[in-house]
C-alpha cells in the first residue's frame, strides 16, 4: 500500500466522532443539500468540523455512514464536490485539495473509474487564493503523454528520471501511483517574483505550497481536466473559484498524436480555451521523430481549423502575443534534460488572464439555491461585461420562452459581498423578483434592455470526434453548450455527418428553448460518441 492511499485508510479508521474533524458522506447532491435549511445546517456542521480540526476538516465522500466504500460516479462526485464547495463557502472555509481512488481499479487510463470512485476532500479555514495574478491552467493529454511529470518539473525545477520520479512530488491520486495513472484534479502550483520562478521544494509539505503561494508576485496553478467535460466546469469552482485561463495539451514524442489527443484537444478548443501544445518526451527519440511529431500536430491543429505556432521558431515572445482561440503554440519539451521548460516558465511568467469578453453583461446559470434571509441566488461565471449590486437584469427563457426582470441584491465572490464583479469571475448573484424553483441551469442574466431571442433550434458547424459509424437524422446526443446539458436531435445537412468530418447540421433542443448565440461552442456526446461545434446560425426558429 503506498504512503497515500494510507490518506483513505487512515480517515477511515478516524471514523465520524462527535467532536471530530471527520465527516462522512456518500453523496451531497445540489437537490437534497442545498434546499432551504438543509444548506444551513450542513454548512453548521462543516463549521463545527472545521473548528474541531484547528481549522482543517476531512470530509470523506463515497462512502457509508459507517465507512463502508460505496463508490459513486465521476459526476455524482463532481457534483458533490461542487456542493461542498458551496457550503465550505457558507461556511468561510474552502476546499484545498481533493484526492480520489477508483473503488475498484481505474477502468482506462485518466478516464472514470468503472466502478466508482471514492474522495477525500480537505476543507480549510478562510478564503481561497483568488487574485489577478493568478492563473490557472488545465492539462490534458493521453494517458501517460507526461502531464504530470511536465508539471512536477515545472513546479520543482527537478528533472525527471523517465520512470515516474517527478511525478511523485505531486499530489498524486493514490491508486494512479501504484497504478502509474493519473487523474488528479489539482495538482500544482507555484510563481514567480522579480527573480524568476518560485517554485516548491516539497509539494507534499503544505508550508512549501504556502510559502510559494506568499513569495510570488504571481501564480500559476494547474488543474488536471482529465478529458472530461463535467469535471472542468464543475469542480473547478471548488479548487480555484476561477475559470480555467489556459489549456496545456501533452503529446509524446515517442507515440505521437492519438484519438485521445484529438479528443481532448476538441473539448479544449470548444471550450474555447487558448492551449498550448507540449511536445514531450523528446529525450526518447531521433531529431526525425521530434519533426514528424511536430508535423503530426500541426495537422490535427488545422484540421480543427487552428493555426500551430512553432515557439522554437517564432521565439516565446510571439508565442505570448500571438496565443489565442486560434493560435495555437506548440513546443518541444524533456522532462528529463528539462529542454523547453525554461520557454514554458517564460510563457507562464508573462501570459495574461485570458480577459473575459468585453460587450454586455452576461451570465449562464450554472446552478440556484436559496440562502436564508437573501433569496435565491444564482451562480455562474461572468461571461461577459460586469454586474453592480442594484442592476436590473432579465433572467430566462422561462419554460414559455420568456424572460423576467430581476434585480440584483448581491454579489457573493468567494466568501465576499463584493459591489461589482466582471468577466471571467465565478460568482453567486442574489435576486429580487423571481423564486428560485423558477431559474434553471443553462438560463442566462443579461441587462434589461437586452431582447434576447431564445431558441429551440440552431444551425451548427460540427465535427465529429469519435464515433463507430456515421451519425444520421435523428441522431440525440446531450449538447453542452455554456451551462445548458440539454437532449437535442441532429439533422444533419445531407442525412449524415462521418467520423472525423465536419459538415453542417440543424440542432433541436428536445424540451425547450435556450438563449444561444452566433459562434457559442458547445460539446455533443451520446455513450461513447463525443464532438465539438460551433452554432452559425439562430435565426431559423
Ligand atoms: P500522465 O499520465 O500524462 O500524467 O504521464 P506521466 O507524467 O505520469 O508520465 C508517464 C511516464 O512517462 C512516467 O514514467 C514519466 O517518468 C515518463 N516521462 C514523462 N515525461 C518524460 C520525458 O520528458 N522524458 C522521458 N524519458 N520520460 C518522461
Ligand atoms: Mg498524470
Amino acid at each position: 500500500m503506498s504512503p497515500d492511499r494510507a490518506v483513505l485508510r487512515r480517515a477511515l479508521e478516524r471514523g465520524e466522532q462527535e467532536g471530530g474533524s471527520v465527516e462522512f458522506k456518500e453523496r451531497l447532491t445540489e437537490h437534497l443539500h442545498l434546499s432551504e435549511g438543509r444548506l444551513e445546517s450542513l454548512a453548521a456542521q462543516l463549521r463545527h468540523r472545521v473548528l474541531s480540526g484547528d481549522g482543517e476538516a476531512t470530509y470523506v465522500v463515497g462512502v457509508t455512514d459507517d465507512g463502508g466504500l460505496a463508490g459513486i460516479s465521476p459526476e455524482e462526485f463532481s457534483e458533490s464536490m461542487d456542493v461542498l464547495s458551496l457550503l465550505a463557502e457558507e461556511a468561510s472555509a474552502h476546499i484545498e485539495e481533493v484526492k480520489t481512488w477508483g473503488v475498484d481499479g481505474v477502468a482506462n487510463g485518466d478516464a472514470d473509474a468503472d466502478h466508482g470512485i471514492v474522495g477525500v476532500a480537505t476543507i480549510r479555514e478562510g478564503a481561497v487564493l483568488e487574485d489577478d495574478d493568478h492563473i490557472v491552467v488545465g492539462t490534458a493529454g493521453h494517458v501517460d503523454h507526461g502531464k504530470s511529470t511536465l508539471v512536477g518539473s515545472l513546479v520543482t525545477g527537478e528533472a525527471d528520471d523517465g520512470e515516474g520520479s517527478t511525478r511523485g512530488f505531486l499530489d498524486v491520486q493514490p491508486h494512479e501511483v501504484e497504478r502509474g495513472l493519473s487523474a488528479d484534479l489539482s495538482y500544482g502550483v507555484y510563481g514567480f517574483d522579480d527573480d524568476g520562478p518560485v517554485r516548491m521544494d516539497n509539494p507534499h509539505r503544505k508550508s512549501d505550497r504556502a510559502r510559494v503561494v506568499e513569495e510570488s508576485d504571481r501564480l500559476v496553478s494547474f488543474v488536471d481536466t482529465v478529458g472530461h467535460e463535467p469535471w472542468l466546469r464543475t469542480t473547478i469552482r471548488g479548487l480555484v473559484g476561477q475559470k480555467l485561463d489556459y489549456g496545456l495539451l501533452t503529446v509524446a514524442a515517442d507515440d505521437g498524436v492519438t484519438a485521445t489527443t484529438r479528443e481532448h484537444l476538441g473539448i479544449l478548443l470548444a471550450t474555447d480555451l487558448p492551449t498550448i501544445v507540449a511536445i514531450t518526451k523528446t529525450d526518447l527519440v531521433t531529431d526525425e521523430r521530434v519533426s514528424e511529431v511536430e508535423h503530426e500536430v500541426e495537422r490535427a491543429l488545422r484540421e480543427v481549423d487552428k493555426t500551430p505556432l512553432r515557439v522554437e521558431r517564432h521565439g516565446v515572445e510571439t508565442a505570448i502575443e500571438e496565443i489565442s482561440e486560434t493560435v495555437i503554440p506548440v513546443m518541444t519539451t524533456s522532462a528529463v534534460t528539462r529542454d523547453g521548460l525554461g520557454d514554458l516558465d517564460a510563457m507562464f511568467e508573462a501570459l495574461p488572464k485570458t480577459a473575459g469578453e468585453v460587450g454586455d453583461f452576461r451570465m449562464y446559470v450554472d446552478r440556484t439555491y436559496n440562502v436564508q434571509g437573501v433569496g435565491p441566488v444564482a451562480s455562474g461565471t461572468i461571461k461577459s461585461g460586469e454586474v453592480e449590486a442594484g442592476d436590473d437584469l432579465l433572467i430566462g427563457p422561462m419554460q414559455d420562452g420568456t424572460f423576467r426582470e430581476v434585480q440584483v441584491r448581491s454579489i457573493e465572490m468567494h466568501y465576499h459581498r463584493v459591489d461589482e464583479a466582471t468577466a471571467g469571475r465565478i460568482v453567486g448573484i442574489a435576486l429580487k423578483g423571481v423564486r428560485e424553483a423558477d431559474i434553471d441551469r443553462g438560463m442566462a442574466l443579461l441587462p434589461a434592455d437586452a431582447d434576447p431571442n431564445p431558441v429551440k433550434t440552431f444551425e451548427a458547424e460540427v465535427m465529429v470526434l469519435n464515433h463507430p459509424t456515421r451519425i444520421g437524422e435523428g441522431y440525440e446526443p446531450v449538447v453542452h453548450l455554456e451551462t445548458v446539458s440539454e437532449a437535442a436531435a441532429f439533422y444533419p445537412e445531407g442525412g449524415q455527418l462521418l467520423p472525423g468530418d465536419a459538415g453542417r447540421t440543424t440542432v433541436e433542443f428536445k424540451f425547450r428553448s435556450y438563449l444561444v448565440e452566433e459562434g457559442q461552442k458547445f460539446v455533443f456526446r451520446e455513450g461513447r460518441s463525443k464532438g465539438v461545434g460551433t452554432v452559425t446560425d439562430v435565426t431559423t426558429d
